[in-house]
């Protein structure tokens, strides 16, 4: 039988629920068993494949290269899951949103709050244009399911994996299992 094709992806996000996902500890050589990890940031594989069976997607939508990358993997994933609070919400990368567009965001941090040579980052192609607000993935592309935390526990993530592995519904249930945060 052929293995399930896992990706993760990480759009605006501190990478800390990939962290969790490494929690996992061994049980991960259970999950080898029966993924392929087709792509990820822990695996060194420049482009997103077609015909993914489950992608966790972590992190918010911040910037046009989050943009695309999303929408190639909403394009090519049959179940697409917002994984961690940023992904869900937008969390903690949202809070730039009450300063505006992507244009103060910028002059704060780069040129206010700089120390020496200020200057905002500007190479097409190399540095990827903020978007003006930073949108939690389902405003932009439809998701499957959801598993919250900041991050989620590892147990949860388990417990999430253990039931799209058997193709059941994504439904977590309790407090341990939905609480934010
Ligand atoms: S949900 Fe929390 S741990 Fe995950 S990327 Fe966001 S800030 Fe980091």
């Amino acid at each position: 039988m052929d293995k399930i094709k896992l990706a993760t992806i990480w759009l605006g996000g501190c990478s800390g629920c990939h962290m969790s996902f490494l929690d996992l500890d061994e049980w991960l050589f259970d999950l080898a068993a029966q993924v392929d990890l087709v792509f990820s940031p822990i695996a060194d594989i420049k482009t997103y494949p077609e015909g993914v069976d489950i992608c966790l997607v972590e992190g918010s939508i911040a910037n046009e290269d989050n943009l695309e990358l999303v929408r190639q993997a909403r394009a090519r994933t049959k179940v697409l899951i917002s994984f961690g609070d940023c992904a869900v919400t937008a969390n903690v990368p949202a809070m730039r949103n009450p300063l505006g567009s992507a244009k103060p965001v910028l002059e704060r941090c780069y040129l206010e709050l700089g120390d020496v040579q200020t200057q905002i980052p500007h190479e097409p192609g190399i540095v990827p244009p903020l978007l003006d607000r930073v949108r939690p993935v389902h405003e932009l592309v439809p998701v499957d399911a959801y598993l919250p935390g900041c991050p989620p526990p590892a147990d949860r993530i388990r417990t999430f994996l253990e039931m799209a592995l058997r193709g059941e519904p994504l439904h977590l249930k309790g407090r341990e299992m939905l609480k934010f945060g």
